[in-house]
């Protein structure tokens, strides 16, 4: 069954360990990403971006296919399913459709206007027993046509939106989504420490998890980061494999164009990059 992301979260952020945010895309994503989650004893939580749900044909679909996997691969580790990035509106969609966590991006409203939206959003979400992430600070990047500048998050700011009582907050601290430039600054570990000193107990997450180097990702967790969200690294690696099986002309060998065989190694590279990450965020074995 679908948890929270509450307790799992509040037991990192206590444990000085970060559970990972996989978004999925797919079937193969689903299944290797949850399989690598009960293989490694740890809990876990399945991000879907607005467009990833749309993709998959609705929030429906998604919560079908995760319940159904839970039940049939007998995962028995925590398992949260979270919208990422969500709009007002997406908010409402997956409480409605069964999602057992969801994020609000309120970033770029001014702040009186997030504020207020969170507000909603935390009584409705507790009327369903689900936890909730709000945002300060836009996170670089693109995600679904979203463009961020990449900016530091105002700590004061970041306390009036956790006394909202969110489950947990993500505060711009230098972060971008997808792949780093080469002239990127690094973490403002400055923004996070006088972030995390405001916010106290409250489980802060990190956005854009590809590419970070691993010290800065340690030293965020020591920081009181309890959450790290991956989406690009299991895409690049998803692609690589694929790529290889291609240019390898497998496809073309024998069944190699069954898709069951054209997307397994695609599959373990996904397996291969989550293990990779729950093993460095320290959540293996925290189920
Ligand atoms: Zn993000």
């Amino acid at each position: 069954m679908l948890v929270s992301a509450k307790d799992m979260l509040n037991k990192a952020k206590a444990g000085k360990y970060a559970v990972g945010q996989f978004n999925i895309n797919n079937l193969e994503w689903t299944k290797a990403i949850l399989l690598t989650a009960q293989e490694l004893n740890s809990p876990v939580i399945l991000g879907v971006s607005e467009g990833a749900g749309k993709y998959m044909a609705g929030y429906k679909t998604v919560v079908g296919m995760v319940n159904g996997m839970l039940e049939e691969l007998k995962i028995t580790v925590p398992v949260a399913l979270h919208l990422d990035h969500g709009s007002y509106d997406g908010c409402l969609k997956c409480i409605e459709a069964g999602f057992s966590s969801i994020m609000f991006d309120g970033s770029h409203y001014p702040i009186d206007e997030n504020v207020a939206k969170t507000k909603e959003l935390v009584k409705l979400a507790a009327d369903h027993g689900m936890s909730l992430e709000a945002e300060v600070g836009s996170i670089g990047g693109e995600e679904d046509g979203v463009i961020g500048k990449g900016e530091c998050a105002d700590p004061n700011e970041c306390k009036a939106i956790a006394d909202l009582g969110v489950t947990m907050l993500a505060a711009g601290i230098g972060n971008i989504h997808g792949k780093y430039p080469e002239n990127w600054e690094g973490l403002s570990f400055e923004t996070l420490d006088a972030v995390q000193q405001l916010t106290g107990e409250m489980p802060l997450v990190l956005h854009g998890g590809t590419g970070i180097p691993e010290d800065m990702i340690k030293k965020a967790i020591s920081l009181g980061v309890a959450k790290i969200n991956v989406n690009t690294e299991c895409q690049l690696a998803f692609a690589a494999a694929t790529r290889t099986y291609v240019e390898e002309g497998k496809d073309l060998q024998g069944k190699g164009f069954d898709p069951r065989k054209l997307l397994a190694p695609g599959f373990e590279a996904i397996k291969a990059t989550v293990k990779e990450k729950m093993e460095l965020f320290g959540s293996v074995n925290k189920a």
